[in-house]
């Protein structure tokens, strides 16, 4: 899939003119890829209004001339520190202020720069580097999308194939291993949650066994060409429990509501609370604990967010997870989690695995 990266750059240069920047200093790994091409790591990117340079090392040389984008430029640092490279770079190109990632530059490399600065300016400009990327084009879309089925295929495929007796953390290899199978890699690693081990939202995989009779919370998601999906879906082995059918109907009821609610020009905000404020009637509130969603595209978690505090606006094109859970200790959890894209008139889920009451019933 080739990008336009020449429009993504004219793109943030407009933001960096309006934030009056004379360039950008761009240094998470999925950030660098979005705006240049280069798949390596530990390499910068600065961005000023005519020009981009990979600020790399010996080692990705050759892979920077490979797969820089047309209007980047490879400046493979030999044996300068990748600070003393930069800043040679700043005073070359005389730069005045640029924006950094202070999310993503570390208070150590941050200090580093710094001191080798000549009284040039380093301002955070998070949002203005990484906020481009929310909003996803069509050859995004289409590629989480088809995460979004493949990862949904191993899902079904692996409900078939598991037993009672097999521990989480071999069910979770065997999850992983699918997504090499089918030419991708896990987006992170599986959670398998046995009985009341999936009241803890990020239940590390453990020995762990399942059990013919209870719950199993399965959280995965697979990459391919650097695109992520998310999905959880909670399934109950041996009938269920009557609490069970309780939680799972007000956890996928509270996702419902949210799912609807979606649309462009709504804060994110809204959307947390239209689940949050339903469990909350049904005296499950104080279970539900995390926000609500996240952004899914090159990450895995990225902008925007979707919780109470969250003070972004849905555009069409966002894709992010709506992931509603109740925990209760001792007892266990309940997460229903897809990924969605805004569109024009509401939303679309790109992990479409079945979710009703009966899908999550365990046939071993
Ligand atoms: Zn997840
Ligand atoms: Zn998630």
């Amino acid at each position: 899939m080739d990008f336009d990266r020449a429009a993504r750059l004219a793109k943030v240069r407009l933001r960096m003119a309006s934030a009056s920047l004379d360039a950008l200093l761009i240094s998470e790994r999925e950030n660098v890829y979005y705006f240049s091409g280069f798949t390596g790591g530990e390499s910068l990117l600065l961005v000023t209004g005519e020009r981009a340079f990979l600020v790399t090392d010996f080692r990705y040389r050759q892979q920077a001339e490979e797969e820089l984008a047309a209007g980047c430029e490879p400046r493979p640092r030999s044996s300068a520190s990748a600070a003393a490279a930069v800043a040679a770079l700043v005073r070359a190109e005389k730069i005045r202020r640029f924006g950094f990632e202070e999310e993503n530059l570390s208070r150590a490399a941050h200090g580093r720069l710094e001191a080798k600065l000549s009284g040039e300016k380093m301002i955070a400009a998070g949002i203005l580097i990484s906020g481009p990327r929310m909003v996803k084009e069509p050859g995004e879309i289409d590629l989480i999308r088809s995460a979004g089925e493949r990862t949904v295929r191993i899902l079904s495929r692996f409900r078939e194939a598991i037993r009672p007796g097999i521990t989480e953390d071999a069910s979770a290899r065997r999850l992983a291993a699918a997504f090499y199978r089918a030419g991708g890699e896990p987006a992170f690693d599986p959670i398998v949650a046995a009985g009341s081990h999936s009241s803890h939202p990020h239940a590390v995989p453990s020995a762990r066994r399942l059990e013919r009779k209870g719950i199993c919370l399965l959280d995965l998601g697979g990459r391919w060409n650097y695109y992520n999906c998310d999905l959880t879906r909670t399934l109950v082995g041996g009938g269920y429990p009557r609490r069970f059918k309780t939680v799972y109907r007000a956890v996928l009821s509270a996702q419902r509501r949210a799912i609807r609610a979606v649309r462009p020009g709504r804060r994110a905000s809204e959307i947390d609370s239209r689940a949050r404020d339903y469990l909350d009637e049904r005296g499950l509130g104080e279970y539900f604990g995390h926000g609500l969603g996240h952004g899914v595209g090159l990450s895995v978690h990225e902008r925007p967010a979707l919780n109470r505090r969250s003070e972004e606006i849905l555009q069409v094109g966002m894709v992010f997870t709506v992931e509603p859970g109740v925990y209760i200790p001792g007892w266990g959890g309940v997460r229903i989690e897809d990924t969605v894209l805004v569109t024009e008139d509401g939303c679309r889920a790109l992990t479409p695995a079945p979710k009703s009451l009966e899908s999550c019933r365990l046939e071993w």
